[in-house]
């Protein structure tokens, strides 16, 4: 089989090899498609290494049939279409105790700790297998919108964190992919007021498209005066952060409403350490929160949505790329000219 494999950052090699080789309890997918992630990208060119287990084959956001079983009480997976929750999470340390499988300290993950979906293959081990990680999706569902149940269900895992409800001011800073899964589903919760800071034009372009949305540039003007002047001098009820700059967590503590919620979305790269105004955060009583991953009831519930096309999101995939074509895939997703990026093995 092809397989793309990231020997060390910006040096992806292809090569054939194997297929991989099943333990009990494991099974092997086909790939149909993978879409590519900002934390993809800053693997690749070496921005992020936590987790990370060199050489590595990238990818976590995929679809694929079940090609392989290692047991006979698992023939009737074969021939189904999955997509995949990507951390393959034990069920026995403390979170996973408390149901809080995404916060799992032995977590293995595709793309860092196993290898990942940039590949014509993918083993899936036993646990994720009994986990129930495999999310069954339909035929008519095309591969690459199931894949983007993963980034789907990570921001709705977050969005359920913000309790925004009928009547919100939502502002989301960053209008990248993830800031438009939280532009349509804060829509979606019937928040009154959704502004979406992005200072790339095509961004703002895509994103007024999704429906009634103030988009800014915060390039062009003060960014929180413009935030207050929209929301009645009030300020946002909740801020989520969907660029991992961490001069942002401070704009959001300035932006939103004395009792609101911060919500720090991103990842903040490898030194993680910014500055907030404590006195702000607790003068004016807000809740700043992270979020990270989601559990598998949350994944199940975005597929879902996903495959009735109760959330069309067919417009997020702009790029389409072979296997063969993974580089430019990849630096596709970097320039951010486009919004999501699929790579369809079989093209
Ligand atoms: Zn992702
Ligand atoms: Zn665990």
């Amino acid at each position: 089989m092809m397989e793309q494999l990231l020997i060390e950052p910006f040096r992806l090699e292809q090569r054939e090899t194997p297929k991989p080789e099943l333990a009990p309890g494991d099974v092997l997918l086909k790939l149909e498609a993978l879409t590519l992630c900002g934390s993809d990208v800053r693997v690749y060119t070496g921005e992020k290494t936590g987790g990370v287990s060199w050489p590595t084959v990238i990818g976590h956001e995929f679809v694929g049939t079940v090609s392989q079983v290692s047991q006979s009480d698992q023939e009737h997976l074969l021939g189904t279409r999955r997509a995949v929750v990507p951390w393959v999470f034990c069920r026995t340390c403390a979170p996973c105790r408390r149901g809080q499988t995404n916060l799992c300290v032995n977590v293995e993950i595709f793309g860092y700790q196993i290898p990942g979906a940039m590949s014509e293959y993918i083993r899936i081990p036993a646990q994720g297998v009994t986990n129930g990680n495999l999310i069954e999706i339909p035929d008519s569902l095309p591969a690459e919108l199931g894949a983007l149940s993963e980034p789907l269900a990570c921001v709705y895992h977050g969005h359920l964190r913000c309790k925004i409800t009928v009547g919100s001011s939502v502002l989301i800073l960053g209008g990248g992919p993830i800031g438009m899964f939280h532009t349509m589903l804060a829509l979606r919760a019937g928040a009154s007021r959704v502004i979406v800071s992005e200072p790339q034009a095509s961004r703002r372009e895509t994103i007024s498209a999704l429906g009634p949305v103030t988009v800014i540039d915060p390039t062009g003007a003060d960014l929180v005066e413009n935030v207050k002047a929209l929301t009645d001098g009030d300020g946002a009820d909740v801020s989520i952060v969907c660029v991992g700059h961490p001069g942002l967590a401070q704009d959001a503590v300035r932006i939103t409403r004395p009792g609101g919620i911060v919500n720090l979305f991103a990842g903040f790269g490898r030194s993680g350490v910014g500055k907030m105004d404590l006195n702000a955060i607790h003068y004016e009583q807000l809740d700043v929160i992270g979020n990270v991953d989601s559990t598998l009831d949350e994944f199940h519930t975005v597929s879902g949505l996903i495959a009735e096309g109760n959330l069309d999101v067919s417009a997020m995939i702009t790029h389409r790329f072979s296997l063969s074509q993974a580089e430019e895939a990849i630096e596709t997703a970097r320039s951010g000219t486009g919004v999501k990026v699929a790579i369809l093995p079989d093209s």
